[in-house]
């Protein structure tokens, strides 16, 4: 599975598997191992366990096992590749980025580098532009309004487009091709062909990516102009859903705090970044985009959400939830006080009441589960049918939530805030979490007791004897000792193993076999014994021989039972005195 070297296998090496299962099952410690509910069948004792040096799991129960890997993959549903980069994300492994491999992506590149070049020189334009002109004046009165005084102006690289229509167009053209100006989104191409500038009389917010290259603007119309917001289009170096503004100078304090503010525009990020708070973040957009959410569990995976009070605020806030939770956030929700009558944006709330208020605010906040049940519990809960409304607007999100201890705490919570019967509530979620999750068939048996006492102790001490490993895969293999037996291709895979000289991977061997025989050394492995010495694997090592010439001896037996004719039956006689001597010699 993990080749050796490669990412895969060194998020393995990295990786600890009770610290992922412990994601989504709760674990107790039960001598060398962690033992816990099994999520892959219904248990009320454990059966499930979870090997910490060996970075194997296995259920006593319904008999899956393996890997890491092979438990995200069963979890979640999905394929190899996302498993990696499922555990890699868990435990904080940094991916690598594919490298650029054809002339065309090499090109393409360019291309960026020359985008990227020309937002810089928009960039500084609009700068001057609000600096230096009497267009930009007005524009400076605004802001100033607003509570942005000329450190925030300079720190946030706010500009000004001004209303000329071409002003920008006359400064780039002479660098850059027509073609390259529109592709930027910078420039428009209106029907009859002509270019003009997409960003007329308005402020500039430059947009970074998380490198802090300018890759896009956001603008805001000075007057009453429509659309008040205006972002820059997709481009070939921007993607609205890939950027979380505000991310490239958030990174350190998102990393030391261990948390990030989420609000939806620049406005609103500028005013909490420059109260104080600097791991904020903004979607610039109201729904939070998928891989803004993986972008920003980089960083941390505990967000608390303050989008505007107003109802796409609260639409936007709850699609976001749902999609953070799927991803395994810890959310909280912060839905600020109305200021008089008016709701308050988070720009508005620090300018009138200050930081120190809004840090009491952001301590305070409550988690998501707190925040739903509060808007659930504002509907009308005195019917049955205004009841069963709540419990179907709570619902999508417990189904969201990866872990099954989570997801039943939620049930309890909502049945006492809402006041339903828990068993009703906790049928509705268990009938969801079954929908999610495929059938597993339970095998009760334990397969593992099929295999000899002798044969367990010697599987054990060729996964784990380093000291005599070889020395013992080398008697095996060349008495062919194992042939025949229950456990032979176990044995099989294991010698293989212990020839190659590398500590031999449980997970690895486990991933080979059969589903039978991975069950079958999962289990010895799991067993609480005690270390084998060679003594003891010479004394095991003869057992097997002598088993052998057992059950060569039986088969003579019978073939003297079938009663051959002449040389044949003297043949199977001399046989079965030589076996004879044999084992009375080994007794
Ligand atoms: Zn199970």
């Amino acid at each position: 599975m993990a080749e050796a070297g490669s990412f895969a296998d060194r998020v393995k090496q990295q990786a600890d598997i009770v610290r992922v299962v412990g994601e989504y099952v709760r674990l107790k410690k039960s001598g060398a191992n962690f033992t816990g509910l099994c999520p892959f069948h219904a248990e009320k004792s454990p059966s499930f366990a979870v090997h910490p040096t060996k970075q194997i799991y296995h259920c006593f129960g319904c008999g899956v096992g393996g890997d890491v890997f092979k438990f995200v993959m069963e979890m979640e549903k999905c394929a190899f590749p996302d498993a990696i980069r499922i555990v890699a994300e868990k435990c904080g492994i940094a991916i690598p980025r594919p490298k650029e491999r054809s002339p065309e992506e090499r090109k393409e590149n360019q291309q960026r580098a020359v985008l990227v070049e020309m937002h810089r020189e928009a960039q500084s334009y609009f700068v001057k532009q609000l600096e230096g002109t009497l267009e930009g004046k007005a524009a400076r009165a605004y802001l100033e309004d607003r509570g942005m005084d000329k450190d925030t102006i300079s720190r946030f690289g706010i500009g000004y487009a001004p209303s000329g229509g071409d002003l920008l167009l006359r400064h780039l053209k002479i660098k850059y091709s027509e073609k390259l100006l529109v592709e930027s989104g910078l420039i428009s191409r209106d029907q009859s062909g002509r270019l003009f500038d997409r960003f007329r009389r308005r402020i500039t917010f430059p947009i970074a990516n998380e490198s802090a290259k300018i890759v896009a603007f956001g603008a805001r119309a000075l007057g009453d102009d429509q659309p008040k917001y205006l972002n820059s289009p997709e481009t070939p170096i921007y993607s609205k859903s890939n950027v979380l503004y505000h991310l490239d100078r958030a990174k350190d304090s998102l990393r030391r705090q261990d948390f990030a503010i989420l609000v939806e525009g620049y406005m609103d990020a500028i005013a909490v970044a420059r109260a104080g708070f600097g791991n904020v973040v903004a979607s610039c957009g109201t729904a939070l985009a998928e891989s803004q959410i993986k972008l920003l569990g980089r960083f941390t995976k505990r967000v608390i959400v303050n989008y505007d009070p107003d109802f796409a605020g609260q639409a936007a806030t709850e699609r976001s939830l749902s999609a953070l939770l799927e991803q395994d956030f810890e959310v909280r929700v912060l839905a600020l006080p109305a200021i008089g009558d008016k709701k308050a944006d988070p720009d508005l709330f620090i300018r009138e009441k200050g930081s120190d208020a809004y840090q009491k605010q952001l301590r305070e906040a409550p988690p998501y589960v707190d925040y739903l049940i509060s808007r659930a519990r504002q509907m009308d809960l005195t019917t049955g049918e205004g009841k069963l409304r709540a419990v179907n607007y709570l619902l999508p999100y417990v189904q969201k939530v990866p872990n099954r201890i989570l997801r039943s705490e939620w049930a309890t919570r909502i049945s006492q805030q809402l006041r339903l019967e828990e068993p009703v509530l906790r049928a509705a979620l268990s009938k969801a979490a079954n929908e999610r999750r495929s059938e597993v068939k339970t095998q009760p048996e334990l397969v593992g007791r099929a295999a000899k006492q002798v044969e367990r102790r010697l599987i054990r001490m060729l996964a784990e004897a380093e000291g005599f490993r070889r020395e013992l895969a080398e008697r095996l293999q060349s008495g062919q000792l194992y042939h025949g037996l229950e456990t032979e291709k176990i044995f099989a895979a294991l010698i293989v193993a212990s020839f190659s000289g590398e500590p031999v991977q449980s997970s690895e061997i486990g991933a080979m076999l059969e589903d039978r025989d991975r069950r079958m050394l999962f289990e010895i492995l799991f067993e609480e014994a005690q270390e084998g010495s060679w003594e003891e694997a010479q004394s095991c090592l003869e057992a097997l021989a002598r088993k052998q010439v057992e059950r060569e001896l039986a088969e003579v037996q019978r073939g003297i039972e079938a009663n051959p004719t002449g040389a044949a039956m003297r043949e199977l006689l001399t046989k079965k005195q030589e076996l004879m001597r044999r084992l009375a010699a080994s007794a």
